[in-house]
């Protein structure tokens, strides 16, 4: 596609959404600050959204669970349980643009009973103070959506939304994820290099 865009076209360019998932009390903020930093250079209209999870395993490195990569959804629900060590909020101050929820605990919360989706989305979502769900490994189902329904909480699905961890950014599509976790800021300063060639 080339030529002068149209003002829709305009209009989708200027709304690029950045959701960075999993970030937890083991994030290392200093880093996490200077990434968004790099993402706004590079896309200076992004909205950049933080998704954050509540209670999870201590580690020296920014990841939620041991093991290295997610995802690790194939464990019983108890491993989330049993080695969860620490909670914490987002540190007051940090710019993170807006907050969603991931949830109390980084567990597939598709297939649970409503009743136990239900105290993860709204407890999680009021600790936060916010309306918007992302759930983990980007899975729910009907009861996730009634119980979103139900608080007025929005409910991120997967449809839409691109992996920027392994895809190269092109900013004429509007909707991207990423897990910081996974980058140091020179490897996302790389990623997004690419990006501003593009844009010129
Ligand atoms: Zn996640």
């Amino acid at each position: 596609m080339s030529g002068v865009p149209r003002d829709d076209e305009r209009q989708v360019s200027m709304s690029i959404i950045i959701r960075n998932d999993d970030v937890n009390p083991n994030t290392n903020v200093t880093e996490l600050m200077e990434m968004y930093r790099i993402i706004e250079e590079a896309v200076p209209n992004a909205e950049i959204w933080t998704v954050w999870s509540v209670i999870n395993r201590k580690l020296a490195t920014s990841n939620l669970y041991p093991d290295g990569d997610l995802p690790i959804k194939e464990k019983p629900l108890d491993y989330f349980y049993r080695t969860a060590n620490q909670m914490g909020l987002p540190l007051e101050g940090g710019r993170y643009g807006k907050i969603c929820s991931h949830g109390m605990l980084h567990i597939c919360h598709k297939d649970m009973p409503i009743e136990l989706q239900e105290m993860s989305i709204v407890t999680s979502c009021f600790l936060l103070n916010t309306k918007v769900f992302v759930p983990p490994f980007s899975e729910s189902d009907k009861n996730t959506e009634a119980v979103c329904n139900k608080f007025g909480i929005d409910l991120v699905k997967r449809e839409d939304w691109m992996p920027l961890d392994y895809k190269d950014f092109d900013p004429s599509h509007k909707k991207w994820y990423f897990h910081s976790w996974r980058y140091t800021p020179d490897k996302l300063r790389e990623k997004f290099a690419h990006a501003c060639e593009r844009v010129g």
